[in-house]
């Protein structure tokens, strides 16, 4: 490979997060997180049980279901979703494992937009940066208001395609 066919920064740091993400046990969602400052990484984290419980690959998703608003076709229906609660979400894994003083002025990229909970906690965690690749809009609109209202960048890579090999199955 020649310096010209060199990967961007940002191609660069989101191979990394998906990367992490493959360690994720959870079948319904691998989510993969890490933390750069400048041009340095400073952590990495994926969607958990906590250490010392067993994960979802040998207890099983612990779902729970819940309706949600979504429109379809224009209209406002409650929709009944699953999601797993197992994990500790990647994000919040991150800030568990990082200390505040690098993620002053910070990013995070992160293999998916973030739920409203996770952007909450990254909004008060000192980064000032997020990117993201796959779309969750359940949350988005709440979490771009906020994070606009607190002056975080927040950017999707639109164009961007993942490692093959860490592509897995996601589940909404
Ligand atoms: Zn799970
Ligand atoms: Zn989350």
């Amino acid at each position: 490979m020649n310096h010209d066919q060199r990967k961007d920064w940002d191609t660069y740091f989101m191979d990394i997060a998906y990367m992490v993400s493959t360690r994720s046990r959870c079948d319904r969602r691998h989510v993969g997180a890490v933390l750069v400052q400048g041009k340095k990484l400073l952590g990495t984290a994926y969607n958990g049980a906590p250490s010392g419980v067993p994960d979802c690959s040998e207890a099983g998703c612990m779902i729970s279901e819940e309706y949600e608003l979504v429109i379809q076709d224009g209209k406002e229906t409650m929709v009944k979703k699953q999601r797993c609660i197992r994990t500790i979400h990647a994000e919040q894994n991150l800030l568990l494992f990082t200390d505040r003083i690098d993620r002053e002025g910070s990013s995070v990229y992160v293999t998916d937009e973030p739920c409203w909970t996770c952007a909450n906690m990254l909004a008060n965690s000192g980064i000032t940066e997020i990117v993201f690749h796959r779309p969750y809009p359940k949350d988005t609109d709440k979490v771009r208001a906020m994070l606009e209202q607190v002056g975080i960048r927040f950017r999707r890579l639109d164009t961007y395609q993942p490692p093959q090999e860490t592509i897995t199955a996601v589940e909404n």
